[in-house]
């Protein structure tokens, strides 16, 4: 593991996402777009202090399950015609096109274009080309000046190599810098003019832009719960499916992105009881022998019921939520409530726990 950034350079950092998301021109959300995916893929493929290559396929795979919901049309509320949201100013942005079309040939399932090869390969090559040509090398360009300080801009291939001090940051400030990229991606669709009269003055844009942890998820819960054999994911009690509450293993404000494998079932005391808050050691030993013992069970049913998943994704997902709670000190839930809960520090060793650590 490398050097961790001073704080000066962690603040510097920030500065210039802010300046990239607040001064840069828009033309398309492609830009929020892409730096939500980098985020990601720190999270999802980096390691702290070592610098990570990405390609442009890896990009779009990000950009489709973010695109995705986006492609479907929207309606602000009864009686407002419901229609997609342009992404472009002037004409349709390439990508939504795109995404649109494999939406419509597989019946708006994620699932099921990601099972056909070709048609996934086809969605993939084709995005991966867009962010190719839009908005990879221009994504650091404010004003008259070029940025580098996510990768180096070489102006040509498919690959750019995150520096160690980005993909540092990026796992690091992860909420606040998705938090940010989503509202300029917001204050940019409100901006364009075809879309006010769709939008209305909504409240909901951000859950339907980029998802909640609401109702949607109750809708596969008794697919956990035969994967817990009927019972509370946190203390064991018995449950019953009209009473159970599908909760994110890692906290949904912590990292906002619904990968199958991270979802547990719980009661409604245990689940308001941990809040947003990271499980105790005996949780994640659970948590990760539950999917070492019904992942791949439980990824077939996740793609019947058209879950997004991928249980890769999500062991690094736990060990990097993990391993900032170890940097922040921070303590973990074993039960109870918030005021007279039992918790418990988060120690180092806890993520050797987790399979593929080195
Ligand atoms: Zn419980």
């Amino acid at each position: 593991m490398g050097r961790a950034p001073s704080h000066r350079e962690q603040v510097e950092f920030l500065l210039q996402i802010q300046r990239l998301l607040e001064e840069a021109l828009f033309v398309a959300s492609y830009k929020p777009a892409l730096l939500i995916a980098l985020a990601d893929v720190a999270v999802e493929l980096g390691t702290d202090g070592e610098p990570l290559t990405v390609d442009t396929s890896q990009l779009a795979e990000r950009f489709v399950r973010l695109y995705w919901r986006q492609a479907a049309p929207y309606a602000a509320g009864p009686g407002r015609r419901s229609k997609v949201l342009l992404q472009n100013a002037g004409k349709q942005a390439a990508i939504v096109n795109a995404v649109e079309e494999a939406r419509a040939l597989h019946d708006g399932r994620f699932s099921t274009v990601k099972r056909d090869p070709k048609a996934w390969n086809r969605l993939i090559r084709s995005v991966a080309r867009t962010i190719q040509t839009m908005p990879l090398w221009k994504l650091q360009t404010v004003g008259k000046e070029r940025l580098s300080f996510l990768y180096e801009n070489l102006d040509k291939g498919t690959t750019v190599t995150l520096n160690a001090t980005a993909v540092y940051c990026l796992r690091r400030f992860h909420t606040l810098v998705v938090d940010l990229a989503q509202s300029a991606w917001m204050r940019f669709l409100r901006g364009l003019k075809p879309n006010r009269r769709v939008l209305g003055d909504v409240q909901d844009l951000r859950t339907f832009l980029f998802g909640s942890d609401r109702a949607s998820l109750l809708t596969y819960r008794h697919l956990l719960l035969k994967a817990q054999d009927g019972r509370c994911f946190y203390c064991d009690g018995a449950l019953r499916a009209r009473d159970a509450a599908v909760d994110h293993f890692i906290p949904w404000t912590r990292y906002p992105v619904d990968l199958g494998h991270g979802f547990v079932v719980a009661d409604a005391r245990c689940n308001t009881q941990k809040s947003d808050r990271l499980a105790g050691l005996r949780h994640l030993n659970r948590w990760i022998d539950r999917n070492e013992r019904h992942g791949d069970d439980l990824a077939a049913d996740f793609d019947h019921a058209d879950v997004v998943h991928d249980l890769g994704a999500s062991w690094q997902v736990t060990r990097w939520a993990y391993s900032q709670g170890v940097a922040a000190g921070a303590q973990a839930w074993i039960k109870g409530s918030r005021n007279d809960g039992v918790m418990e520090p988060i120690e180092p060793d806890w993520l050797g726990l987790l399979p593929g650590a080195t």
